[in-house]
């Protein structure tokens, strides 16, 4: 928990105008951190969001079918009561608009909208060495001085378009999913191509469909998925959540994901075939993303783990009529959840459709946009009006590393991370002092439920800072011996599961050209990772230098 201070001024800055922190973003992790920092810790704090809006990676992707896949009553704030009291969530999983809206009741009831500057972006943030500050410029040309620069951009939130030769040709419209214009896009009656099968593009296909003339889905890499089975909820379960929310909490807080389920102990093999079956038979009909929650060790153990696969393929064989669709569709190449897990809702079932058919761009890549539509390598061409970019995002480090961040001695983050994202905790990068990512690489982050990643990050930094203000320290930074042990540690945690045999997964980066390929989250668990920041807060910031 924030320890709250009474009198917090034990180190104001000398220079006019400075204040004590800057936060870039204002979504979850931001929206957050300014209420820990501004109002219990009495700081003078500026957030910066590129948005006219709060909601960060919620805020853009406002793709067709866009909702979240974690449960409604496991999305949203757990530090307050009164939040959890006053909300009503409307569906198992929040559609987008119901999310942003939930944002802002949150930033409206703490206030927080007066302390954000909207449509802003970041152009550059410099470590000043000799002020001991953190020098913020903006694209409105704002120059802004602070003790404390927070980044918390989010792990998705720069778009990922390929840069197929003759985007700029292409005489119809093209969107990615994640920047998806406000007013909405009519599809009907058109010729839609959707590039890209991941969460986002199992989650558009379904709702574009339904309107479209025809709807073209290219896959490159075939993926598993589970029904979402979303379903209005009763207001039985809602005063449920409400009555006992301190144990869903403690639930939440006390895995290794972060969702409102345990994961079960016990192994694929502790059953006979016919229970194993059974089990995954329930689960599926239940949905969601406690599938793979139906054993301890799905994903550690490769013999386990092709038990589910094996089930996951057999139903799209069973959905999907047509034979040499279903077997591109289920010639899944990595294990199940080695790749970020989707849900759907009626995935598997839209290529029963007369309208939509499906292309493997794996077998003939895409070669080029034309002014008409897709050519692939074979020289076949499919027609478009549409062309829906479901292509991903430079997950992680894209929206860190073009903060234009320099820290000591001029050193930019993109020169540190030039063989990829090396930090300690996740939280801070050596010879950047006093800044702090949330959720960011080395993190458990997007292994986890968002929400509970965010507020045990937000917490222990507004810990640390309040612990460096009672001393009258005012420099923070993360040792190298302490950044190298870390990224050993979420190596090793990475190889103890089976997430690093999918190669193409953007957990590795492999999505975007050129990426340095580290396995980004820590994969030890949101409990484990929660013991050791603390236990490193309780020896006094251990493997962090203070001064
Ligand atoms: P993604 O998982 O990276 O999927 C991108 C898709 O585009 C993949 O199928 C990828 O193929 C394909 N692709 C990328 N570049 C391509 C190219 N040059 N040619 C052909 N295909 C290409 O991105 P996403 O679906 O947007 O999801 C990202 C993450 O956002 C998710 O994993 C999840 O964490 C989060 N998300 C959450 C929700 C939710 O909670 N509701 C919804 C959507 C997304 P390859 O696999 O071969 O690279």
């Amino acid at each position: 928990m924030v320890t709250p201070t009474t009198n917090p001024a034990t180190s104001s800055p000398a220079e006019a105008g400075v204040l004590d922190a800057v936060i870039i973003g204002a979504g979850f992790a931001g929206m957050y951190q300014l209420h820990t920092l501004r109002d219990r810790l009495g700081l003078s704090v500026q957030v910066i969001e590129a948005a006219d809006g709060v909601g960060g990676t919620w805020y853009w992707n406002r793709y067709p079918g866009a909702r979240c896949d974690s449960e409604s009553h496991s999305y949203c704030y757990a530090f307050s009561e009164d939040l959890i009291k006053d909300w009503e969530w409307s569906e198992r999983y929040p559609e987008q608009p119901e999310i942003i809206r939930y944002l802002n009741f949150v930033a409206d009831r703490l206030d927080l909208k007066r302390s954000i500057r909207f449509q802003t972006r970041v152009t550059g943030a410099a470590y000043d060495e000799t002020a001991n500050l953190w020098r913020v410029t903006t694209d409105d040309g704002a120059r802004i001085s602070a003790r404390y620069l927070i980044a918390a951009v989010g792990c998705l939130s720069t778009a990922n378009v390929p840069q197929f030769p003759g985007l700029d040709t292409f005489e119809g419209d093209w969107y990615h999913t994640g920047l998806w214009p406000h007013e909405g896009v009519d599809f009907s009656g058109k010729r839609v191509i959707q590039i890209g099968t991941g969460s986002t593009g199992i989650q558009a296909a379904p709702v574009i469909a339904r309107t479209a003339g025809h709807l073209t889905v290219m896959q490159r890499t075939p993926n598993y998925s589970v029904p979402a089975r979303n379903t209005p909820l009763s207001a039985e379960f809602r005063q449920w959540v409400k009555d006992n929310f301190a144990d869903i909490k403690r639930t939440m807080r006390g895995n290794t994901n972060g969702h409102a389920f345990t994961i079960q102990d016990r192994s694929a093999f502790d059953v006979s075939d016919e229970e194993r079956l059974a089990i995954y038979e329930a689960a599926w009909e239940k949905g969601g993303l406690q599938f793979r929650a139906s054993f301890r060790d799905i994903l550690t153990s490769k013999e386990a783990n092709d038990t589910a696969a094996e089930f996951l393929k057999q139903k799209i064989r069973e959905i999907v009529k047509d034979p040499e669709t279903a077997a591109r569709l289920a010639d899944i190449d990595h294990p199940y959840a080695a790749k970020r897990p989707p849900i759907d809702t009626d995935y598997f079932d839209t290529f029963n459709r007369d309208n939509v058919d499906l292309v493997d761009v794996r077998a003939d890549p895409i070669e080029a946009i034309t002014p008409t539509g897709v050519r692939l390598r074979s020289g076949v061409e499919h027609a478009a009006d549409i062309i829906v970019f479901a292509t991903g995002f430079d997950a992680m480090t894209g929206s860190l590393l073009r903060l234009g961040i320099t820290g000591r001695d001029g050193l930019s983050l993109s020169k540190a991370w030039e063989a990829g994202p090396r930090n300690y905790l996740g939280l801070q990068v050596a010879g950047f002092p006093n800044m702090f990512t949330v959720t960011g690489p080395g993190s458990p982050s997007v292994l986890c439920n968002m929400p509970v990643a965010i507020e045990q990050h937000v917490e222990w930094i507004a810990d640390c800072i309040a612990y460096m203000r009672e001393r009258g320290i005012e420099h923070i930074e993360a040792r190298d011996d302490a950044a190298d042990g870390w990224v050993e540690q979420v190596n090793e945690a990475a190889r103890a599961t089976l997430l690093p045999e999918a190669h193409h997964s953007w957990y590795l980066g492999a999505n975007v050209p050129g990426k340095p390929r580290v396995f980004m989250p820590y994969a030890g668990g949101m409990a484990r990772y929660r013991e050791i920041c603390d236990e490193v807060a309780a020896e006094g910031y251990e493997g962090f230098s203070l001064t």
